[in-house]
């Protein structure tokens, strides 16, 4: 299987703003940013889609929403933002490695588009 853009990012084979990184995870700003704090977080394992995972991912997937918690008071949107994951090309998924939008700095609407 052919590495995706995230999995170069991850190895830093490719460039990235990263705001975050622990031994599990790493965080990084957006390219095409839909808010003023636009940051993709992304699993290390490479899971193509949030449906791939498994029962032995429930604690990696606990982890995510920690750090997206952690990366929230650093980067100071604690107060207010928005967790996204796009499962599926239909729900707006373009890169098949699992990521959390976290998405802050600016009003959101319910429901989303
Ligand atoms: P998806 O549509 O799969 O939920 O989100 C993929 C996101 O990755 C998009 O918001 C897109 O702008 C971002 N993206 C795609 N390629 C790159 C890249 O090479 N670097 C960065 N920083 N973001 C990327």
């Amino acid at each position: 299987m052919t590495d995706s853009i995230f999995a170069k990012i991850i190895k830093k084979q490719i460039p990235a703003d990263i705001v975050y990184e622990d031994d599990l995870c790493l965080a990084f700003r957006d390219m095409n940013p839909q808010a003023p704090v636009h940051v993709l977080l992304v699993p290390k394992k490479p899971l193509d889609m949030l449906t791939s995972a498994q029962e032995e991912d429930q604690a990696l997937l606990g982890h995510l929403l920690l750090a997206a918690g952690t990366i929230a008071r650093q980067l100071k949107i604690d107060g207010a933002f928005r967790l996204v994951i796009n499962n599926g090309e239909e729900s707006g998924q373009s890169v098949f490695h699992v990521h959390l939008h976290i998405l802050a700095g600016r009003p959101f609407r319910w429901p989303p588009g």
